[in-house]
């Protein structure tokens, strides 16, 4: 589904990513977890070439390898293919304020002719009662609460029917009583056999619905194994310091 090949970044004289090997199967689970800084949006990023990556190849899905020696040559048919079918969401929910909840739902599909109007609105709010928010497809942004448009923009995602998901953070800008909600479409989406890669805060997330967490340190994968592995049982130091200060 994923694969990345010693993938590369720099900014300046700073390595962000030096070297990442990653191998996601289909249906997938994988937990990023790591120190501020240690590269996890940044890898989340070159994922779907918001960042070109200065060496190795990212993906992907379906065969079609893109990048190489010079990722920076990746063709622009390669590179729409590879993001329409990876989903992102941030941790600050980056909804169109001037569109309500189902128009916002709808725009992917509506901009890249994925049915009628009809058929779009059906998946639409179809997505929107998925994420139990059914009844505030008429709401603007502004008029739900930091959880629920969260929830909006997963409903958005998937509404361009990606075969990877990622996720930076979803629920660290959010009130703690808003959290649940979020991760309960999460965990959902991962009990449907969506391949996920999320990086999170939440080591419980991690811990139930992860196949595998990965720990990064340094631009590097330091520690990578299942849940109980890493987090009850972290073979390195680093992991151990930082699991302490996580929990
Ligand atoms: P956090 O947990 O704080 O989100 P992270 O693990 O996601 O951290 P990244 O955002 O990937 O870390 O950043 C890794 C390093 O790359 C940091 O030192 C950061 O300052 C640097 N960096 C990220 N984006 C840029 C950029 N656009 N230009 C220059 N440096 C950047
Ligand atoms: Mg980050």
């Amino acid at each position: 589904m994923l694969e990345m090949i010693d993938l590369r970044k720099s900014w300046g004289d700073k390595t962000v990513l030096k070297g990442i090997d990653l191998r996601v199967p289909p249906g997938q689970v994988v937990s990023l977890i790591g120190a501020s800084g240690s590269g996890k949006s940044t890898l989340l990023r070159c994922v779907n070439y918001l960042e070109t990556p200065d060496a190795g190849s990212a993906i992907l899905i379906n065969g079609e390898m893109i990048g190489g020696p010079d990722p920076s040559h990746v063709s622009a048919r390669l590179l729409r293919k590879q993001r329409a079918q990876v989903g992102m969401v941030f941790q600050h929910f980056n909804l169109f304020p001037n569109m309500t909840a189902l128009q916002n739902v709808c725009e992917g599909p509506l901009a890249h002719n994925r049915g009628t109007k009809a058929e779009i609105r059906d998946l639409a709010m179809g997505l929107l009662e998925r994420v139990g928010l059914a009844e505030r497809a008429s709401h603007y942004p502004s008029q739900l609460s930091g959880g629920q448009q969260q929830r909006v923009a997963i409903a958005r995602s998937l509404a361009m029917k990606p075969k990877l998901m990622l996720f930076d953070e979803v629920t660290s800008a959010l009130d703690p009583e808003l959290v649940d909600d979020v991760l309960k479409v999460m965990r959902e989406l991962a009990e449907d056999g969506m391949t996920m890669l999320v990086v999170t805060h939440e080591m419980a997330f991690a811990e139930d619905v992860g196949d595998r967490v990965i720990f990064m340190a340094d631009g590097k994968i330091l520690e990578d194994g299942t849940p109980a592995d890493v987090i009850r049982n972290p073979q390195h130091e680093r992991t151990r310091a930082f699991l302490s200060r996580a929990v």
